[in-house]
């Protein structure tokens, strides 16, 4: 007998069909004499119908507290229907809300975090033999204000209630059998892997593979809990995510894009010490994530500088800027959201040479021009057009399948 903690994304729960689909499956674990616990995401587009119907009443974007009692309505939609179907098979089921199941977050709205999870109501449902259905994706600050952990949530409170629970298995079901080396509805030959190490994942994740949210994954390493991502419609095993010490390094592991991006460049600044702390301590007071920095060669006492942030912190990052109007000189700022960030990861790349300069001739093969370069021991990323971003994956996933 097992404690098993089971997360089903959105579209595993889409349709009156695939929610008595992952009712089966549940039961199925509970017949073995497992405790069960599952967590649910919103069904199908229900978040993005959300936002869109939050829009319509404030375009410019609606107070971070009300977005939260909005989206976290998606989650009860599904909690209950998942309970509802399991009890019409005949076994007991009980739905909870994020608060109800104990998750208590700090109070940053749209993007909190869990604290603490109160694991005790939990723990009476099991030991009622109860299938416990949990929202994800949301939780209660110290003021009983319902929060949510920002989109893709539901992985992270999924990986928190197994640690929490000291959970035998955390499974992650969703629409594809497993992480691949690249998006596989995008590269029809991206390969599947048995297992990847949590760094590698929170890599891929963190530079756009949204198989798994990569806070989920940094939880999951922290608290070492194993993770395996399959599928919630056919029965074969998936990708293990885990600790992997002697690793056969493969030299790279994946492809990853990530369109939630734009570069920002501040022409004709002053070519004197402390500018760059200047205008990136004044980011910081902002929030601003900068992710990708550049800086030009200084001429005739003046350099640019420009860097990247996530899409939806591009004006935040304006308004820091022009707040430092009289302070700091510069001749114009731009903002260009045409792009894409393309990466590749792999823990073998440290000892290897050339796997840069295979990727920069991947590009150059297919013509795409590369705009901003970064590296780190385990990964490469390239910001271009974000037009060419899926033949950009594809091409670099060619060049090096025979290395994965
Ligand atoms: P869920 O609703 O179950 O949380 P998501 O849409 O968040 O599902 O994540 C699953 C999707 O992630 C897949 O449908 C796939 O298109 C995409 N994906 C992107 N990169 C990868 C990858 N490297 N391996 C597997 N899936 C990937
Ligand atoms: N429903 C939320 C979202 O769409 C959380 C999740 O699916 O994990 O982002
Ligand atoms: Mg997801």
């Amino acid at each position: 007998m097992a404690l098993i903690v089971k997360k089903f994304g959105g579209s595993s729960v889409a349709n009156a069909e695939r929610v008595f689909n992952v009712a089966n499956r549940i039961i199925e674990d509970y017949k073995e004499g497992n405790d069960v616990i599952v967590v649910v995401s919103a069904q199908g587009d229900t978040t993005d119908d959300l936002i869109e119907k939050a829009l319509e009443i404030n375009p410019t974007g609606a107070s971070k507290r009300e977005m939260d009692m909005l989206l976290s309505a998606g989650e009860q939609i599904s909690i209950s229907l998942l309970a509802m179907a399991i009890e019409k098979l005949g076994f007991p089921a009980k739905s909870l809300l994020g608060w109800q199941a104990g998750f208590q977050t700090d109070s940053h709205h749209t993007i909190a975090r869990i604290k603490n999870i109160n694991t005790e109501r939990i723990k009476n449902e099991i030991a009622k033999r109860n299938i416990v259905i949990v929202a994800g994706f949301q939780g209660l600050n110290k003021y009983d204000d319902i929060t949510t952990l920002g989109r893709g949530g539901s992985d992270t409170s999924a990986v928190a209630l197994a640690a929490a629970l000291k959970a035998d298995l955390c499974q992650i079901y969703t629409d594809v059998d497993g992480v691949y080396s690249a998006d596989p509805r995008k590269v029809p030959n991206a390969r599947k892997m048995d297992e990847i190490s949590y760094d590698e994942m929170l890599e891929l994740a963190t530079l756009g593979a949204q198989v798994l949210n990569n806070r989920s994954v940094e939880m999951a390493k922290k608290y070492n809990v194993e993770l395996e991502v399959l599928s919630s419609l056919e029965k074969k095993p998936g990708t293990i995510v885990k600790e992997i010490v002697k690793m056969e390094k493969t030299l790279i592991k994946g492809v990853a894009k990530d369109n939630n991006v734009a570069r920002i460049s501040i022409v004709g600044l002053q070519d004197t010490p402390g500018i760059a702390f200047k205008l990136f301590n004044k980011l910081a007071q902002y929030k601003v994530n900068v992710d990708i920095i550049l800086q030009s060669v200084g001429r005739h006492g003046t350099k640019d500088i420009t860097f990247t942030v996530p899409k939806d912190q591009a004006l935040l990052a304006k308004e820091a800027i022009d707040s430092l109007e009289g302070s700091l000189n510069f001749q114009e700022v731009s903002i260009d959201e045409t792009i894409s960030k393309v990466s590749i990861v792999g823990a073998g790349m440290e000892s290897h040479p050339g796997v840069a300069s295979k990727m920069f001739e991947a590009l150059c093969d297919a013509g795409i021009n590369i705009q901003m370069i970064s590296t780190s021991e385990i990964k490469i990323s390239v910001l271009i057009d974000v037009k060419y971003a899926d033949k950009a994956v594809e091409a670099i996933h060619e060049a090096f399948l025979n290395y994965l």
